[in-house]
């Protein structure tokens, strides 16, 4: 980045990263569908050779994430999962990793089902009291993994007071910041190292690309994960890196309308009259909601509730009767999606794990989207009416 005072999250946004091509004077990026690249000589490396190492339309992607988080690196995978792999493949044998225990059912699902085979050792913990990390720390803690807020129950996890206590032990921290985007949150600058996108969510904006990403300003770890994706291959395509630089463009204004639309359908739901908790860190009663303030510029488009009477046909009638909220996995896009997360998205967390962090099988997941907000509570007000007593 040029010296001097950084420019405004919107102007990075839509500039960073990228020049317009030399070649033409084409203002976007083109789309370097190329496997490989003309050398000059056999011993002259100079800038790319192969798509899997890197590619032109990654390396703008790559600098436009890096300048949204404030970091010094960005390295783009083809999937978040891919980017969570990228980084436990940079752990041995005997290290230990403490994780959130509310997290992205698929983040869970790797870590134990995939890394434990290889000697990584997990422990999932409540981290929305920092203090709760202190019996965990030790020589062999090498990494907390944490999402905040967390999916789906909208847990709040105090970034710089995890990074503090993590660094007492040469522990580093990584935050999954997909639920909030660059735009809300910066982990770095709270003393994260690493900080993980699925950029399928918020940073494309409109379900049409799956990729992933790591922003760190940490040069062992920038070469670590570049020698991973090199090596193992997890690298996006130029097609989906031109999709996602285009939704990185209006990031900014998309969330601003997220965060708003949000906080009405929160506001409507606690009001309403068969709804029995919602959880969005924009409400006051929210647990983490003073912790959000401070870490969060906004409160975010993700939010979820339960049901009074606790029963699950209940939440099945409001699945099933909502039409412009979609029944759907995922988030981030601009039109809202409603799921269940104990049979959709978090199917793998085990039922006793699941009823121990509260993750009820009548709890209800909504990503709120940038449609008109009085069409979003005229869905929910129709879905609701349908649950009879
Ligand atoms: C979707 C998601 C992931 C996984 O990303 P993919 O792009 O689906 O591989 C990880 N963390 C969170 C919070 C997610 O929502």
């Amino acid at each position: 980045m040029k010296e001097g005072k950084q420019q405004g999250f919107g102007t990075r946004a839509i500039h960073a990263g990228q020049e317009p091509d030399p070649a033409t004077g084409a203002i976007m990026t083109p789309i370097y569908q190329s496997s490989t690249f003309v050398q000059s000589g056999p011993a002259e490396h100079k800038g790319y050779e192969y798509a899997r190492v890197s590619n032109p339309t990654r390396t703008a992607l790559e600098g436009n994430l890096a300048a949204l988080e404030n970091a010094q690196h960005g390295i783009c995978f083809s999937s978040g999962v891919a980017a969570i792999d990228a980084v436990l493949k940079c752990l041995n044998p005997g290290d230990r990793v403490v994780a959130s225990n509310d997290l992205y059912g698929g983040t869970r699902r790797l870590m134990v089902h995939v890394f434990e085979r290889f000697g990584l050792s997990f422990e999932f913990i409540d981290l929305t009291d920092a203090s709760a990390l202190e019996p965990h720390l030790g020589d062999d803690l090498k990494l907390v993994w944490l999402e905040t807020p967390s999916n789906p129950l909208m847990n709040i996890i105090d970034i710089a007071a995890v990074s503090e206590r993590a660094a007492s032990v040469g522990a580093q921290v990584a935050v999954d910041n997909t639920f909030a985007s660059p735009f809300l949150q910066q982990p770095l600058d709270l003393g994260a190292t690493l900080v993980m996108h699925s950029t399928t969510k918020y940073i494309g904006g409109h379900s049409d690309v799956v990729g992933g990403a790591i922003c760190t300003n940490d040069d062992w770890w920038n070469d670590s994960l570049r020698f991973i994706v090199k090596s193992a291959g997890a690298a996006p395509g130029p097609m989906d890196c031109f999709l996602l630089l285009r939704g990185t463009k209006t990031l900014h204004v998309r969330m601003e309308r997220h965060c708003s639309n949000a906080e009405a359908v929160a506001h409507f739901l606690n009001d309403h009259p068969l709804v029995d908790r919602v959880r969005f860190p924009g409400l006051p009663n929210h647990p983490g909601h003073d912790i959000a303030r401070r870490q969060m510029s906004g409160f975010g488009g993700m939010l979820s509730f339960t049901l009074k009477g606790d029963r699950m046909a209940d939440a099945v009638t409001v699945l099933s009767n909502t039409s412009v909220f979609s029944l759907a996995e995922s988030l981030g896009g601009v039109e809202s999606l409603i799921e269940h997360p104990a049979s959709m998205t978090h199917a793998s967390v085990p039922v006793e794990e699941r009823r121990r962090i509260g993750l009820d099988e009548t709890l209800i997941r909504l990503s709120v989207g940038i449609e008109d907000v009085e069409d979003l509570l005229a869905d929910l007000d129709h879905a609701l009416a349908q649950v009879t007593g």
